[in-house]
């Protein structure tokens, strides 16, 4: 088992759902976004377009942040998931450094006092949802595990109202996710560096 997937990038349309969908079901700290939509404009007026890529952690199978992590908070699961062990974490931010994909961050500051709103507590929500982010740990996509190990798909893959995003077992020849890329030749981001990620893209990145 090694959880993964596709994003065919010819379907976003770069409305963010997924990381608003990530932010609800994860809760991360002010200004902390897990999952991201890149864009980017290509071609000379008049004639531009908007090119979109999500991206998050890519939970690579090679991955540079759980070799550079110094303590071991940063390990594999089974499944193929990247996490970090809070409990081992030193803060130490090596690991930030080390990910090539930009999908780490600092949970900096006790942002507890500061919520999005100057002199608003934080919500009931947030005060629950916060607790899973220790101020001085580095946090990243978890992949949805608690929704995962109910049976559902990560929020972003539910969420996504184009249905971009293709989610299963990569070892499983025959799931979906195997299928769809094998038979369109999807690529991981920068495969060149050797990282092994679970993340594959068609569609051009
Ligand atoms: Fe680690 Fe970055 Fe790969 Fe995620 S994308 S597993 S944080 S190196
Ligand atoms: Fe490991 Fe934490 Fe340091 Fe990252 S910040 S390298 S998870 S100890």
């Amino acid at each position: 088992m090694r959880y993964g997937m596709l994003i065919d990038l010819s379907k976003c349309i770069g409305c963010a759902a997924c990381v608003m969908a990530c932010k609800v079901e994860n809760g991360t700290l002010t200004g902390v976004y897990w999952c991201n939509v890149y864009t980017k404009e290509i071609g000379k007026y008049p004639r531009v377009k908007k090119r979109t890529m999500p991206s998050a952690c890519m939970h690579c199978t090679n991955a540079p942040c759980v070799k550079a992590c110094p303590t071991g908070a940063s390990y594999h699961t089974e499944e193929g998931l990247v996490l970090v062990d809070y409990d081992k974490c030193i803060g130490c931010r090596v690991c930030l450094n080390a990910c090539p994909y930009n999908a780490r961050h600092y949970n900096f500051t006790d942002q507890r006092k500061n919520p999005y709103y100057e002199g608003m507590e934080m919500t009931p929500f947030e005060k629950v949802k916060n607790k899973n982010h220790p101020i001085g740990k580095a946090g990243k996509c978890i992949l949805c595990k608690d929704r995962l190990n109910d049976g559902k798909k990560p929020a972003c893959v539910q969420t996504c109202p184009t249905q971009c995003r293709i989610f299963g077992d990569l070892d499983e020849p025959n799931s979906e996710v195997s299928i769809a890329i094998r038979n369109n030749g999807a690529k991981p981001l920068y495969a060149h560096l050797g990282t092994k990620p679970s993340v594959y893209y068609i569609g051009s990145i």
